[in-house]
C-alpha cells in the first residue's frame, strides 16, 4: 500500500509541531495531523497570552512522574533550555528572562512563538492537515495506519503527540491515551495539575485580589509531603497563583489515599516563629499603645491583617501592650503556620497540565520510541509527567519533540 508519509505525527500542539519539524529536518517525509481547524490554541493562551517558553533552571527535579527520573534527565539533556533559547532566536523569536526565571518572547506575544513554529514546519516541507481527528492508530503491514473518519493515512512510523486532558476546548481530549494502551502501554491514573484550589468561602473579609508571597505546605497525617514558595492570589472561588498551582497535583493525588490532608500557609516566607515573636516584642516595647492591626499592616496587606485578627478573635484596635498572651500567640502563630481551608480544586477546564499518562519507562529515552510497538513514538504531555509552573511543560514538549522527531526519522531509514 502506498504511504502518505514516512512519519505521521498525530497532534499539532507544542510537542507535535516540534516533532514534525525535527522529523522533516532529518529527511523524513512528514505528515502532521490535528483534530482542530484552528491550530495552536493552547500555545496562544499560554503564559497569559505571552507563552512562557522555558526557564533559566531546568532539571529533572522540576518534574513529577511515577517513572524513573533518569529518563527525564536523559530527555532534557538531548535538547536543553539553552538550546531552546537558541532555537527560538534562530527562528526570529528572541527570548527575555524575567526575574522569576521564566523566559518569554521579547514580543510578549504567544502568537510569535506559534507562527515561528508553523513557518518552520512549512519551510521544512511538513504536510499539515487540520480537522483530522484520529479515530484509530494501528499497525498495518510494515507501517502504521491512522484513520480519521473520512480517510486513512499511512506511514512507516507514527508519533503520538495528542497531549493530556487539560483545556479540552483546545482539542486535548485524552483520545491519544487509548491509541497507546491499545498497543499494550500502561496508563498512570490522571488528574488535573497546575490548577487553582477552591476555598470554602467564609473568610471574614473579602480577600479577593490580594496577592502576596507565601510558603505553602501540604501535610498528610501530620507529615509534610510537599512545599512551595511563591506568589499566592486570593480569588472569588479560592486560591490561585504559582504556589497553589504547584501544590495542586500533590493535594489531589494525596487525597486519593488519605482524607487527613492539611494545607499550611506561611504569610511571611523565610520568617521563623521566633523571628515573628521578636518582631512583635520589639514593637510592643517601643509603642505599647499602637493598635494590633496597625502593626500587622507593616507585614501584610491590610485586609488580610484584619481577617487574621478576626479569625483569631483579636480586636484590630487593641493596643499591643494590652493583648493577652493567648490571643497574641494565636495571632503570631497564624502568620507563619496558618491552616488554609481548602475545599477542593478546579478541574481540567482550568488546569494547565495533566498529571499521569503513559508510563515513561515504556519509551526509550534516546528516541522516544515505544518499547512495546515498533514504529510507535510518544512525545509531550501524553506521557506520565507534569512540570512545575514556569516554562517546564513547554520545555518537556520541545525536548521530547526533538528526540521523537529525530528518532522517528531514523527509524524510517532517513
Ligand atoms: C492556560 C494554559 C497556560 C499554559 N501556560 C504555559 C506556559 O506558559 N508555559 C509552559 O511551559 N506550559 C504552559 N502550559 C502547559 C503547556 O501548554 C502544555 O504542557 C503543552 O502545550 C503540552 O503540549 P502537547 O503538544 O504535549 O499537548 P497539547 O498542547 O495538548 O496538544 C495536543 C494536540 O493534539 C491534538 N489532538 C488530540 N487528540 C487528537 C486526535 N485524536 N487526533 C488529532 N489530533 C488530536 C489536539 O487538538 C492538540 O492540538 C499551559 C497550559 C494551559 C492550559
Amino acid at each position: 500500500m502506498k504511504r502518505d508519509a514516512d512519519v505521521i505525527v498525530v497532534g499539532a500542539g507544542a510537542a507535535g509541531l516540534m516533532t514534525a519539524l525535527r522529523a522533516a529536518e532529518n529527511g523524513a517525509r512528514t505528515l502532521l495531523l490535528d483534530s482542530q481547524e484552528r491550530l495552536g490554541s493552547k500555545i496562544l493562551v499560554s503564559g497569559g497570552g505571552r507563552c512562557n517558553v522555558t526557564n533559566r533552571d531546568v532539571t529533572e527535579r522540576h518534574f513529577h512522574t511515577s517513572g524513573p527520573v533518569g529518563v527525564v534527565r536523559r530527555v532534557l539533556q538531548q535538547f536543553t533550555d539553552a538550546e531552546t533559547r537558541r532555537f527560538f532566536e534562530a527562528m526570529g523569536v528572541p527570548l527575555k528572562l524575567e526575574e522569576t526565571g521564566k523566559y518569554f518572547p521579547v514580543s510578549d506575544s504567544a502568537r510569535s512563538v506559534l507562527d515561528a513554529l508553523l513557518d518552520a514546519n512549512a519551510a521544512a516541507g511538513v504536510q499539515l492537515r487540520q480537522g483530522q481527528k484520529a479515530r484509530s492508530v494501528a499497525p498495518e503491514g510494515e507501517g502504521w495506519a491512522v484513520a480519521t473518519g473520512d480517510r486513512t493515512w499511512r506511514g512507516k512510523a507514527v508519533v503520538l503527540c495528542t497531549g493530556g486532558l487539560s483545556l479540552p476546548r483546545t482539542g486535548s481530549d485524552g483520545s491519544g491515551y487509548a491509541f497507546a494502551t491499545a498497543r499494550g502501554h500502561t496508563m498512570v491514573r490522571t488528574c488535573p495539575a497546575l490548577t487553582p484550589l477552591r476555598g470554602p468561602g467564609g473568610w471574614p473579609a473579602d480577600l479577593r485580589g490580594i496577592t502576596l508571597p507565601v510558603q505553602l505546605r501540604l501535610y498528610v497525617n501530620g507529615k509534610r509531603r510537599a512545599e512551595y514558595a511563591g506568589s499566592f492570589l486570593f480569588t472569588h472561588f479560592g486560591y490561585s497563583g504559582p504556589a497553589p498551582l504547584n501544590l495542586s497535583r500533590h493535594y489531589i493525588r494525596e487525597g486519593w489515599e488519605s482524607e487527613a490532608l492539611r494545607v499550611g500557609i506561611g504569610f511571611l516566607p523565610g520568617w521563623s516563629p521566633e523571628r515573628v515573636t521578636d518582631w512583635w516584642a520589639q514593637r510592643a516595647a517601643q509603642s505599647p499603645k499602637r493598635a494590633v492591626s496597625n502593626v500587622l499592616d507593616e507585614l501584610l496587606p491590610a485586609r488580610l491583617a484584619e481577617a487574621l485578627c478576626e479569625l483569631n478573635e483579636v480586636p484590630g484596635d487593641l493596643p499591643l501592650g494590652q493583648t493577652p498572651k493567648g490571643e497574641r500567640n494565636r495571632l503570631l502563630h497564624s502568620l507563619t503556620q496558618f491552616d488554609l481551608p481548602v475545599a477542593g480544586y478546579l478541574g481540567y477546564e482550568k488546569a494547565e497540565v495533566t498529571a499521569g499518562g503513559i508510563v515513561l519507562n515504556e519509551v526509550d529515552a534516546n528516541t522516544m520510541a515505544s518499547k512495546l510497538a515498533p514504529g510507535l513514538f510518544l512525545a509531550g504531555e501524553i506521557l506520565d509527567i507534569d512540570g512545575w509552573l514556569g516554562g517546564y511543560n513547554f520545555q518537556w514538549a520541545w525536548s521530547t519533540g526533538t528526540v521523537a522527531g529525530r528518532g522517528a526519522a531514523a527509524y524510517t531509514g532517513r
